[in-house]
């Protein structure tokens, strides 16, 4: 019974796997510059190791709590990405677990991962979250204020900002969040410019099942693939 839909979620990671290189292609990007990240929230173990037989190592999560359950059922080798909204109250569980927080999009959530870092002596790897298409649905800092963040987020010991992420609006066709993506790659420039201490612009997190083509086509280097791979998603179980 299962060995069908096991089957399909090796056929669609390897699908998206594909996609993502002929983007590369289309955009003369190198394919290792990409990582897929399979968004696992609200699925089962079981289809989560599916995936990682299939090759999948970064999975993303938006709960910490589901984060805390799955990572010690799951292989060490596999890099855990926090996706979602992190509350303060909840950065002390999950500083020494994640490889890369996408999420952080004010100084108050920073400065408690910087403190809970310091506690836990680890260093943190961070993403500003930046809402580049003002939806007032979306968290995530604004073009102008993200600047500004960075520069006073980089301040803090125990955490160091790598890039940017953005969720883009849903949208039928996915060409419309080509100007989004085309943003946040030029805020990243932007910033990268100004040369600032402990801050690396490396990643730029964008791009989901809708439009993970067109990302990768305007410099995405993580996508955040969900149900591409697991299939829709049930939040009533
Ligand atoms: C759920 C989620 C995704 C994956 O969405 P899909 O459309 O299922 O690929 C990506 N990024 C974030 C932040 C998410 O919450």
């Amino acid at each position: 019974m299962s060995m069908i839909q096991d089957n399909l979620i090796a056929v669609n990671f390897t699908k998206v796997k594909e996609n993502i290189l002929s983007a590369c292609k289309q955009a003369n990007r190198n394919p290792e510059e990409v990582t897929l990240i399979a968004v696992s929230k609200t699925k089962p173990l079981e289809m989560l190791q599916e995936a990682y037989k299939a090759g999948a190592r970064d999975f993303g999560e938006n709960k910490v709590q589901e984060l805390l359950d799955k990572i010690p059922q799951l292989p060490e080798d596999i890099r855990w990405h926090m996706i979602g909204h992190l509350q303060r109250n909840k950065v002390k569980y999950i500083v020494d677990k994640v490889f890369l927080i996408h999420s952080v999009d004010s100084l108050r959530l920073a400065e408690e991962i910087s403190i809970q870092a310091l506690k836990k002596n680890v260093e943190v790897n961070i993403l500003i979250e930046v809402n580049v298409a003002r939806e007032e649905s979306k968290f995530g800092a604004t073009t102008e204020e993200a600047i500004a963040l960075v520069e006073e987020i980089a301040k803090l010991p125990g955490i160091h900002i790598k890039g940017l992420m953005t969720i883009a609006p849903f949208v039928e066709d996915s060409a419309l969040n080509r100007e989004y993506f085309q943003k946040l790659k030029q805020l990243s420039v932007d910033i990268s410019r100004k040369n600032i201490d402990n801050v690396s612009m490396s990643i730029l997190s964008m791009g989901m099942t809708g439009d993970y083509t067109v990302a990768v086509e305007e410099g995405a280097t993580h996508v955040r693939v969900g149900t591409g791979i697991f299939g829709e998603r049930n939040y009533n179980i």
